[in-house]
């Protein structure tokens, strides 16, 4: 078995330059960790909010911390003092608390919104005219400590390569149609089984976690 710098070296080969490689440390330890900040690392993704916030306070504070889970708005205030980007928001109202929680910290706190893009109704996310809703409505347009800065999507689980492509080109056509129109610069698509996919479907960010880290155990 390969070490985790090893991993992260070999991923890192397939990446071009301005991807961003979001190492996904969830249920992983603190020592394990360690060693991809060690190999240089600093893009961490975690999808519960307490889990991620015992980390950040263990660990180097030069470490990028990304929210990858899905949110509950009470929970904000938690990772509000230091969460880099939040890359699953499906609503107003949660970006809504996002604002606030970022101003109490006198931070502007980057997210991208999550869209619903696969053939499963476990996953979350909006639907595209709800993203036009979000950035066209006067309450957004009024947010001074959140922006989103780009679009995240999980395609379904599944074997079929030709879904999975299908799915990442949707969301890559809705992003080119409003990536100048409101600034956008990330396009966060690809996990350990499909990123190959979403980097020929113009992914700017992948989230990797098993491929790294190796397989997790949930008992
Ligand atoms: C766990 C997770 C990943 C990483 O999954 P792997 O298959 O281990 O690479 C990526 N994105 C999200 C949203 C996740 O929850």
């Amino acid at each position: 078995m390969n070490s985790i710098k090893e991993n992260l070296e070999q991923i890192k080969t397939s990446l071009a330059e301005d991807v961003t490689l979001v190492a996904v440390s969830k249920t992983k330890p603190v020592a394990e960790i360690m060693e991809a900040y060690n190999a240089g690392h600093r893009d961490f993704g975690e999808n519960k909010i307490q889990e991620m916030t015992e980390k950040w306070e263990q660990m180097p504070k030069d470490i990028r911390w990304h929210m990858i889970g899905h949110v509950q708005r009470n929970k904000v205030k938690y990772m509000a003092p230091f969460v880099s980007l939040i890359q699953a928001v499906d609503s107003l109202k949660l970006l809504k608390e996002i604002e606030k929680q970022a101003k109490k910290n006198n931070r502007v706190i980057e997210c991208l919104l999550q869209v619903y893009i696969a053939k499963e109704d476990t996953k979350f996310g909006l639907e595209a005219e709800e993203i036009s809703a979000i950035f066209e409505s006067e309450e957004y347009k009024n947010f001074k400590s959140v922006r989103i800065v780009g679009l995240m999507g999980m395609a379904t689980f599944t074997e079929n390569e030709n879904q999975i492509a299908k799915e990442f080109q949707f969301i890559k056509s809705f992003y080119d149609q409003l990536k100048n129109k409101y600034g956008l610069q990330e396009l966060s698509i690809g996990m350990s089984s499909d990123y190959q996919v979403a980097l020929n479907h113009g992914s700017t960010m992948v989230r990797i976690g098993s491929a790294i880290f190796g397989e997790r155990n949930y008992d």
